[in-house]
C-alpha cells in the first residue's frame, strides 16, 4: 500500500510514496534513513515540496524535514539568527521584520522550509539567501558527522549550491545561520520597489509591497498548484544578445559581473504566446508564463509534455534552451530533469 504525497508538495498532483515520516528531530532523519538503507529503499528528504515534480509514486520513504528552533544571538554589526531548517521561512521574514531587524524583506512570501532556501540559494527582488548566508549545519548521512559549512564551502550560484551537485544524497541540512547586518540599507532595483524613496523607506513598507507584488502575480499554491518559477532564467553571451536586440529591441537583459547575460525566462516564454497554453490538466498560467500550474487534476505528464513544449518553442525560436528550476523525482530519488522534458 501506498500513501498520498498530495499534500505534502505544492503541485498538488495525485502521487504517492511507500512511506512517509515526519521527522522532528535529528534521531528521526537519521533512523529513516538507516532503515531504508537496510531495506534498499530509496530516500529523500522533503521540505515542503514547493520545488519539486513527482513524476510517478515514489518507491521508498519521503521524510519531511521538521526540526525546528530559532536562537538569536548579535554583536555590536549584527544579528546572528539561528534557525532549524524545518522552519517556515517566510514566517522567519515576518519574526525578523517584528522584533525590529531588517534585512529579509525581499525574499517574503517565498513558500518552503529554511533549510530548503539553502538549497537553490532563493532569491527574489534583488536579493539572495546566500546574502546573509553565515554557515549551514548538515549532517552527513554515511558517516552521521555533523559539518558546519561556511557560506564560501556552499558555493552559491544562481538557484544553485554544493547541495545539488556533489553533495546530492549525502547531506541533509539541519540549520543554517543568518547575519543580518545593523548597517541595514534598502534594496529597490526592481519592479515596483523602484518607485520607494530609498531615503525614507523602511524594511516593513519594503515587506509589504513584496507580498503585494507576489499576490498580483503569482498563484496562491493552496488554491492552484504549482512551484514558482518552472524554469531558470537562462544566460547567454554577448555576441547572442547582439542578435537578439537586433530582432527583439525589447527584450530584457541582465549583464552579470562575469560578461554573461541573463535572460528573463518570463519573457522569452511570453513572445511565444504561451500564456494559458494548455496542455491536459496542466496550463501556462496567464498572469506569469515563467508559472506552470496545476489547473485542473494535471498528471505528472500533463505538466512534462507542457515543459516539453514550451522549451522547444522557446528554443526553436531563440535558439536558447530553457532549464527546469524544479527537481524532478522519480520511483527512485532525483532525476535530470532537462533529460526528460527534451
Ligand atoms: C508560488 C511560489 C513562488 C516561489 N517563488 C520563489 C522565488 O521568488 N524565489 C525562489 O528562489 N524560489 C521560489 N519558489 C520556489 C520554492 O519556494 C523554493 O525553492 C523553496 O526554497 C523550496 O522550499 P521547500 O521547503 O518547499 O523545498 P522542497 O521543494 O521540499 O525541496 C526542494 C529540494 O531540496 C531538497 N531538500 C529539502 N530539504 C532539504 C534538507 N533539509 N536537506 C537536504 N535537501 C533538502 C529536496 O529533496 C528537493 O530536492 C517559489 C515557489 C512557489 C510555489
Amino acid at each position: 500500500m501506498t500513501i498520498s504525497l498530495k499534500k505534502f508538495h505544492t503541485f498538488g498532483i495525485e502521487v504517492n510514496a511507500q512511506k512517509i515520516i515526519i521527522a522532528n528531530t535529528l534521531d528521526a532523519i537519521i533512523t529513516s534513513w538507516e532503515i531504508s538503507q537496510r531495506a534498499n529503499y530509496p530516500f529523500i528528504v522533503l521540505g515542503e515540496g514547493s520545488n519539486v515534480l513527482f513524476l510517478e509514486t515514489f518507491s521508498g520513504c519521503v521524510v519531511i524535514n521538521a526540526v525546528k528552533g530559532i536562537f538569536f544571538d548579535e554583536d555590536k554589526d549584527a544579528w546572528y539568527i539561528h534557525v532549524g531548517a524545518g522552519e517556515n521561512w517566510h514566517a522567519l521574514v515576518e519574526l525578523t521584520l517584528k522584533k525590529g531587524i531588517p534585512g529579509l524583506e525581499n525574499l517574503a512570501l517565498i513558500p518552503g522550509l529554511v533549510g530548503s532556501a539553502a538549497i537553490q540559494n532563493i532569491g527574489a527582488y534583488g536579493v539572495n539567501f546566500k546574502d546573509f548566508c553565515y554557515y549551514i549545519d548538515v549532517i552527513n548521512l554515511f558517516t552521521q558527522q555533523k559539518i558546519r559549512l561556511s557560506c564560501d564551502e556552499c558555493q552559491f550560484g544562481y538557484r544553485d549550491s554544493i547541495f545539488k551537485h556533489i553533495q546530492k544524497n549525502k547531506y541533509v541540512i539541519i540549520a543554517v545561520c543568518l547575519r543580518l547586518t545593523k548597517h541595514w540599507k534598502p534594496v529597490l532595483k526592481y519592479s515596483e520597489l523602484i518607485n520607494l524613496n530609498p531615503s525614507t523607506v523602511c524594511a516593513k513598507d519594503i515587506f509589504k509591497t513584496v507580498c503585494h507584488i507576489r499576490q498580483s502575480k503569482l498563484p496562491d499554491p493552496s488554491v492552484i498548484g504549482n512551484v514558482g518559477s518552472f524554469f531558470k532564467n537562462p544566460f547567454i553571451k554577448d555576441k547572442h544578445i547582439i542578435t537578439l536586440l537586433n530582432r527583439w529591441p525589447n527584450v530584457p537583459y541582465y549583464p552579470q559581473a562575469n560578461g554573461d547575460i541573463k535572460i528573463a525566462a518570463g519573457w522569452l516564454i511570453d513572445q511565444c504566446n504561451l500564456k494559458g497554453h494548455r496542455v491536459g490538466g496542466a496550463a501556462v498560467y496567464h498572469k506569469q508564463a515563467l508559472v506552470l500550474i496545476n489547473e485542473h487534476h494535471a498528471t505528472p505528464n500533463d505538466i512534462v509534455s507542457l515543459a516539453h513544449q514550451v522549451r522547444n518553442k522557446v528554443g526553436e525560436k531563440f535558439n536558447i534552451w530553457l532549464e527546469p528550476e524544479v527537481h524532478f523525482i522519480n520511483a527512485y530519488g532525483e532525476c535530470n530533469a532537462v533529460e526528460v522534458i527534451s
